[in-house]
C-alpha cells in the first residue's frame, strides 16, 4: 500500500477496505454489493440507521441533534447554511482562517449580509486569530469557523462560547479527538479525510434550527427536507455512507475518539520535533499554538531544495507531500486512518535528507 499523506481524498483503514471488498459481489447473501441494493430496502435501511448510530455514539451527540446525509460536498453546505439560517435580515459572522472559510464567507454574502469578526489573512494564516466576541453582530444568526484549516496547517484547540448558534466545517478533523457537541448549532464535515470516501458530507443539525428553514427553499437545499426522510427524500450516495459505516466501526474498534487522538497527537509530534530540531531547515508554516495534528505544512530554505525534498520523497514511495497551490511548500496530511509507521519513515526521511544537504 503506498504512502500516502493526501489531504483528501484520503486514505483509508486498511481493513475497512479489505471488509469492502470482501463483500463487494455479494452483501449479507443478497446476491448483490451495496452499490446494487435498492435504497428502500431493509438490508440497505440497517447499514443508513447503523452509521447515523455509530456516529452518535463516538461523538456522543445528543437526541437533541438531527444527523443528515447530504451530497454536494463541505462546498454545498457554504450555501445551505445561509440559505436556511440566515433569515430576517440578521447578520452571518464568519472568523477568517484560511480558504475554506473564505469560500464559505463569498457564498454567505451572495445570500445576506455578513460580519468577518476575526481573519488572520493578514498573517498569511499562519495562526488562530482571537476573535472578540464583544464585537458579534447583535443581529447575529450564527458564528462559522473552520476548525482546522486543511491548506494551512491550522486548527482551533478551543472553540469561542458564544450565545448564537456556532457553526463548523469539521471536514478536516472530525473524528480526530473527543467533541462536545452540545457547543454546536451546525457541524458539518465532507468524509473524504476521516470518515470514508467522497461522496457523503455530514450535517449534525441542532433540531431547533430546522425551524428557520424557510419552505420556498428548493427541495434538495432545504435542511428540513433531509431531517423529514431520514436523508431518504432522493437516492442517497449508498456506498459511501456503507464506507462510512464501516469507517466508524473501525474508529470504534480503534478505541474511539479517545483513542484516536492520543494517536494523532503522537503522529504529529513525531513530525513537529523534526521540525523543531532541525534549526530552521525546516520551517512550520503554522504558528505553534496554532498547529494542525492533521495536516503539518512546512517549507525548506530554498525553492531548490523543496523540489529535491519533494522528488526524492516522490522517489522512496511518498505521495501527496506537495504543499496546496495557495500555499507552496509541503504538506504531511497524517488523518485518523494514516499508521504510525508511515509517519516514522517520513520523519527518519526528513532527517536524512537535512544530513545529506
Ligand atoms: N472545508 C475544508 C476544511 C476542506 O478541507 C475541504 C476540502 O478539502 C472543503 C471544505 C471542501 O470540501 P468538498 O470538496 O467536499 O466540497
Amino acid at each position: 500500500r503506498a504512502l500516502n499523506f493526501n489531504a483528501g481524498p484520503a486514505a483509508l483503514p486498511q481493513t475497512v477496505l479489505e471488509e469492502a471488498q470482501k463483500h463487494l459481489l455479494d452483501f449479507k447473501g443478497t446476491g448483490m454489493s451495496v452499490m446494487e441494493l435498492s435504497h428502500r430496502s431493509k438490508v440497505y435501511e440497517e447499514v443508513h440507521n447503523g452509521a447515523k448510530l455509530k456516529l452518535k455514539k463516538l461523538l456522543t451527540i445528543s437526541d437533541e441533534y438531527e444527523i443528515l446525509f447530504i451530497q454536494g460536498g463541505a462546498s454545498l453546505q457554504f450555501s445551505m447554511i445561509p440559505m436556511n439560517l440566515l433569515i430576517d435580515e440578521s447578520v452571518g459572522s464568519y472568523v477568517l482562517t484560511g480558504s475554506w472559510s473564505e469560500k464559505a464567507l463569498k457564498e454567505a454574502k451572495k445570500i445576506g449580509q455578513t460580519q468577518v469578526l476575526a481573519s488572520s489573512k493578514d498573517q498569511q494564516y499562519k495562526e488562530i486569530p482571537s476573535a472578540d466576541l464583544n464585537k458579534l453582530s447583535q443581529d447575529s444568526a450564527y458564528l462559522h469557523i473552520t476548525s482546522n484549516n486543511t491548506i494551512y496547517g491550522t486548527q482551533w484547540d478551543t472553540f469561542p462560547e458564544v450565545s448564537v448558534p456556532l457553526i463548523a466545517d469539521m471536514s478536516s478533523d472530525i473524528l480526530s479527538k473527543p467533541l462536545n457537541v452540545d457547543q454546536f448549532g451546525l457541524i458539518y464535515a465532507g468524509a473524504q479525510k476521516n470518515l470514508g470516501p467522497s461522496g457523503v458530507t455530514v450535517v449534525i443539525i441542532k433540531k431547533d434550527l430546522l425551524k428557520r428553514s424557510n419552505d420556498q427553499l428548493p427541495t434538495m437545499m432545504n435542511y428540513q427536507t433531509y431531517s423529514d426522510h431520514n436523508s431518504l427524500y432522493n437516492t442517497p450516495p449508498t456506498f459511501a455512507i456503507y464506507l462510512l459505516d464501516l469507517v466508524l466501526e473501525w474508529a470504534h474498534s480503534e478505541g474511539g475518539v479517545e483513542a484516536l487522538e492520543v494517536k494523532n497527537t503522537e503522529k504529529a509530534n513525531v513530525l513537529y520535533d523534526v521540525i523543531d530540531g532541525s534549526k530552521g531547515f525546516y520551517n512550520g508554516h503554522a504558528q505553534k499554538d496554532s498547529r494542525s495534528k492533521m495536516n503539518v505544512t512546512f517549507t525548506l530554505p530554498t525553492e531548490e531544495l523543496t523540489s529535491s525534498f519533494l522528488a526524492q520523497a516522490k522517489d522512496y514511495g511518498f505521495v501527496g507531500l506537495n504543499g496546496h497551490r495557495s500555499v507552496g511548500g509541503c504538506r504531511a496530511s497524517i488523518y485518523n486512518a494514516m499508521p504510525l509507521d508511515h509517519v516514522i519513515q517520513l520523519a527518519e526521511f526528513m532527517k536524512k535528507f537535512k544530513s545529506l544537504t
